[in-house]
C-alpha cells in the first residue's frame, strides 16, 4: 500500500481535493485535524502544559491553541519544543491508522508537510496549488478569515516554488469545483498506476 502525502498552501484546496478522492474510496488522514485532537490527549496535555505552563490552557482546562499558537508564532526555539512533543505523537497515530487501512494507497494530508520533514514518510506528494489572491478570496468569503490572519498564517508555510521542488503530482486549483473534480479523477487514475507499477 502506498502512502501518498498532499499538501499546498492556505486556501489552496487540500481538503477539498481530498475530499473528492475519500468520494473515491480513498482512505484520508488529515494530520492537521490529528493534530488538533491530539491536544485533548492526556498525555499530549501533560507534555505541552510542562513544556509552556499553565497559560495555555482555557478556562475549562482544555490546551488553547490560539494561545499556543500565539506563544510560539516567532520563536523559533518554542516553535522547535512544540514540534518536538506534537511529531512523534502525530507520526505514531499516523502508523496506527496506517495499519488499520487497506486500499492500494492512503492519502495523508498536512498543511506542513513539506515545513515539517513529513514528505520524506510518502512515497509520492501531491501538491495543490493556486494563486495567492484566489486563495486570500475563498478562504475570507468561504471561511470567514480575515486578511491579517491569512497573511500571517501564509507567511509561516513554504512558498509555491519549494511545493515544485518536491511534488511528484501538481494540481492546479484556480478554477472552479468541476475543473477539480475532473483533476481529482485523472489523479486518482494517476496514483492507482503508480501502485501497479
Ligand atoms: P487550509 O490549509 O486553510 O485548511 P485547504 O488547502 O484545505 O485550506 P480548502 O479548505 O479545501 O483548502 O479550500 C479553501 C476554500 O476554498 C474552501 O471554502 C473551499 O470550498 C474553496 N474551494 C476550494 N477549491 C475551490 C474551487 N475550485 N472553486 C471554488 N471554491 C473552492
Amino acid at each position: 500500500m502506498k502512502h501518498i502525502g498532499l499538501t499546498g498552501g492556505i486556501g489552496s484546496g487540500k481538503s477539498t481535493l481530498a475530499g473528492m478522492l475519500a468520494g473515491m474510496g480513498v482512505p484520508v488522514l488529515d494530520l492537521d485535524a490529528l493534530g488538533r485532537e491530539l491536544h485533548h490527549d492526556a498525555d499530549c496535555r501533560a507534555a505541552l502544559l510542562a513544556a509552556f505552563g499553565p497559560g495555555i490552557l482555557d478556562a475549562s482546562g482544555a490546551v488553547d491553541r490560539a494561545e499556543l499558537g500565539r506563544m510560539c508564532f516567532a520563536d523559533a526555539e518554542k516553535t522547535a519544543t512544540l514540534n518536538n512533543i506534537m511529531h512523534p505523537r502525530i507520526w505514531q497515530r499516523e502508523r496506527l491508522w496506517i495499519d488499520q487501512q487497506q486500499a492500494a494507497y492512503v492519502l495523508i494530508e498536512a498543511s506542513v508537510l513539506i515545513e515539517s520533514g513529513g514528505a520524506s514518510r510518502m512515497d509520492a506528494v501531491v501538491v495543490v496549488l493556486a494563486d495567492i489572491a484566489i486563495r486570500r478570496l475563498r478562504v475570507m468569503q468561504q471561511r470567514g478569515l480575515d486578511a491579517a490572519r491569512f497573511e500571517a498564517i501564509l507567511a509561516r508555510q513554504c512558498n509555491d516554488a519549494a511545493r515544485r521542488d518536491i511534488a511528484d503530482f501538481i494540481v492546479e486549483n484556480n478554477a472552479g469545483m468541476e475543473e477539480l473534480q475532473a483533476c481529482a479523477t485523472n489523479l486518482h487514475k494517476q496514483l492507482l498506476a503508480l501502485c501497479l507499477g
